[in-house]
């Protein structure tokens, strides 16, 4: 948990407006849009709603984290790190672009803080990111995309990883909700010109066409510096088969990528006895498991493996009894 946020990865969460609009099956169950809900009508969500500028103090709360920096850093060997978007999206095209310029010009000015600028619009993010991106203003930020399946990935890595960068910034994915298995060796790329082939994008090599020979250097070569990776969280979770994150787990491991895994979500491994013993359960069985009689057979093609819904709290962070919880040397 972060020092001053309740999110694993970060210590504090930055939002220069409040509002969006649903993009992808990872936003059904968004916890900024519940919020929203709950306390401002739901006034600020969906096409045409109005984001909400929020005030000048929150705003410019930054100024005073990159202050107290210099002690967080005496007391815990880094940088505090900055979530950027838990309750917008930093490339919505739906605000006036003089609140993005504003916020870029506090991320600028804050050189004490680690920022993490968090979307699910990387596509926009070629005509959106901050003037002077490269020159070494803003060598203290990094860019995570979110995704929930391979889908995604395959779509919006590519763009991730064509984004100019300079050395000192890094590529994040954070695949959560994860809702279907991923692998971010093997990205399905097609070109303009129809032909494909699969992208390593832990590794920056490429392999052309179907073929499952020898991979060579690609001309991009950029690759993923961190993944994390998390279940669903919230009343209507969707269970992760905890093959999906064992599977990134692996594929970091084998490329040398930092890896965190951040929380199982509502759902967790567990045996039908467990599961039978809790009453609060709303046990659900992957297909195949030789000790459930009441096989539902939700991700039949991911094979056997045994999900209970026991609450995040409990479900916790552990994957095969272990943490993982690396950043990339730029968060470090
Ligand atoms: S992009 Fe993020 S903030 Fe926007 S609706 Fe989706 S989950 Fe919510």
């Amino acid at each position: 948990m972060g020092a001053f946020s309740a999110i694993e990865w970060c210590d504090h969460t930055a939002n220069p407006w409040i509002g969006c609009q649903k993009v992808g099956p990872g936003c059904d169950h968004c916890y900024a849009e519940a919020r929203d809900n709950r306390f401002e009508g739901g006034a600020h969500w969906g096409p045409g709603a109005p984001r909400r500028r929020t005030a000048p103090a929150t705003r410019n709360a930054p100024l005073r984290w990159n202050r107290a920096a210099p002690a967080f850093h005496a007391g815990h060997g880094r940088w505090p790190r900055v979530f950027s978007g838990s309750l917008c999206d930093i490339f919505d095209n739906a605000v006036d672009p003089a609140w993005r310029k504003d916020h870029y010009q506090i991320v600028r000015e804050t050189k004490n803080l680690r920022w993490i600028l968090v979307t699910k619009r990387i596509g926009n993010a070629p005509a959106m990111l901050p003037e002077g991106w490269l020159d070494g203003g803003f060598d203290h930020v990094g860019i995570m995309i979110t995704t929930v399946n391979q889908a995604e990935i395959d779509r919006d890595v590519p763009k991730l990883l064509d984004l100019p960068m300079t050395g000192n910034q890094w590529r994040g994915v954070s695949y959560e909700p994860a809702l279907g298995p991923a692998d971010f060796s093997r990205l399905k790329v097609v070109n303009r010109y129809g032909f494909g082939g699969s992208y390593d994008a832990l590794r920056g090599l490429w392999r052309p066409g179907d073929d499952e020979g020898a991979a060579v250097a690609h001309p991009r070569a950029t690759v993923l510096d961190w993944i994390v990776c998390g279940g669903e969280s919230g009343d209507e979770a969707r269970p992760m088969h905890p093959d999906w994150a064992r599977a990134v787990r692996d594929q970091c491991a084998a490329a040398g990528t930092a890896f965190l895994f951040k929380q199982w979500g509502e759902w967790a491994p567990s045996t039908p006895e467990q599961a039978y013993a809790n009453p609060r359960s709303g046990w659900r069985c992957f297909a195949g498991h030789p000790h459930v009689a009441k096989a539902h057979e939700l991700y039949p093609e991911n094979g056997a493996a045994f999900v209970e819904r026991m609450g995040k709290k409990a479900a916790g962070r552990l994957l095969d009894g272990k943490l993982h919880h690396a950043f990339p040397r730029q968060l470090s």
